[in-house]
């Protein structure tokens, strides 16, 4: 039994939050032990904090986290989880499947992007007129990083990638690429290059199929996996895991879409494919082939339905998020 600790935070949070809910019990096995814990805009308002404490002890004491998207505070709410929990690696697959508004039919990538640092920590200020934002590159982020999109690219393609700008920011991106490389001279079963990233932006549309693994920093692992989330098939069907040595929270891609809340119009697949990823990692983290084995399932049933056609809104379809929810638990 695992427990799950699930966030279901706001906009369509609640309502893609009970179909993966509706998903997990169908699928039987592995048994799954699902809390809730209050997180986001509407927290606010009731608790008059984003991220209450009792969520985080919730959060702590669970075995992984399912965290459906955050309206206004979803910084206050994200950013203080990774933190504390030192989830220091974001992973976002971008894979093209039949049936999916994809540019290419053979996109299969996986951006690890650094979750810890970088220019998203903060520290912005004025001097003499002057808006600042310092930047902060460690060798001991940078290297688990690397060593994280290393370890991941033996269990795929064998190509790492690594993205900077080290040719402009050459102290910062000088440590990050130097790292990189250090840590892939120990993997020489892994292909290693590196690209700049505005070259990386180009090709992500150019021949997207090209790339493996791709290892960056904060900011642009932000920018480039929201273009290959699209490039593979849009927002709806993008998965994301925070990852670290002890803990992992997933959490769809997209942001908590309050122009088609309460409208059964919200695709669940971000989330479904979230939640897949879920199992994979129990799977993996505790040697337990039967959350492996769910993962396989659920990511079996999602794409399987889009490939026959049966689509929400957003990908061209009619189905509703109950409809669509329903089609899943019946191929499951
Ligand atoms: P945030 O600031 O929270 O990231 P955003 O303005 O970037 O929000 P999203 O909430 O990510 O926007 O949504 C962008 C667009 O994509 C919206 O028009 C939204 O309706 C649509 N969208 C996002 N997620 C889904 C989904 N799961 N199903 C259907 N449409 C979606
Ligand atoms: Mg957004």
């Amino acid at each position: 039994m695992y427990r799950i600790a699930l966030i279901e935070g706001d906009g369509i949070g609640p309502e893609i939050s009970r179909s993966v809910t509706d998903v997990l019990g169908a699928l039987k096995e592995p048994k799954l032990s699902i809390e809730r814990f209050d997180a986001g805009d509407r927290a606010l308002k009731e608790h008059g904090t984003a991220l209450p404490p009792e969520t985080i002890r919730g959060v702590e004491e669970s075995d992984a986290c399912l965290k459906a998207p955050v309206g206004e505070s979803a910084a206050d709410v994200i950013v203080a989880l990774r933190r504390r929990l030192d989830l220091y690696a974001n992973v976002r697959p971008a894979k093209s499947h039949p049936g999916m508004p994809a540019i290419r039919d053979d996109i299969d990538l996986l951006i690890a992007r650094e979750n810890t640092e970088d220019l998203y920590t903060g520290n912005e200020f004025f001097i003499d007129g002057a808006a600042v934002a310092l930047r902060t590159i460690t060798e001991r982020a940078s290297e688990r990083i690397a060593r994280y999109a290393l370890k991941a690219a033996m269990t795929r393609r064998r190509k790492v990638t690594c993205v900077h700008k080290a040719n402009v920011m050459r102290v910062t991106d000088g440590l990050f690429a130097s790292t990189c490389r250090r840590v892939a001279a120990e993997y020489p079963d892994v292909e290693f290059g590196e690209m700049y990233v505005d070259a990386c932006a180009m090709n992500l549309i150019r021949r997207p199929e090209w790339f493996d693994v791709i290892v960056t920093t904060n900011l642009f692992g932000d920018i480039l996996s929201d273009e290959s989330s699209q490039a593979a098939g849009g927002l709806g069907m993008a998965p994301a895991g925070n990852i670290g040595d002890k803990f992992a929270i997933f959490e769809p891609v997209h942001g908590a879409a309050f122009d088609i809340a309460g409208k059964n119009e919200a695709n669940p697949s971000s989330f479904l494919l979230s939640a897949a990823m879920m199992l994979g990692w129990l799977g993996g983290r505790n040697d337990d082939a039967t959350c492996l084995v769910a993962a396989t399932r659920l990511n079996a049933a999602v794409y399987g339905a889009v490939k026959e056609g049966i689509k929400t809104k957003d990908m061209g379809g009619s189905a509703g998020t109950d409809k669509f929810t329903a089609e899943i638990i019946s191929r499951l």
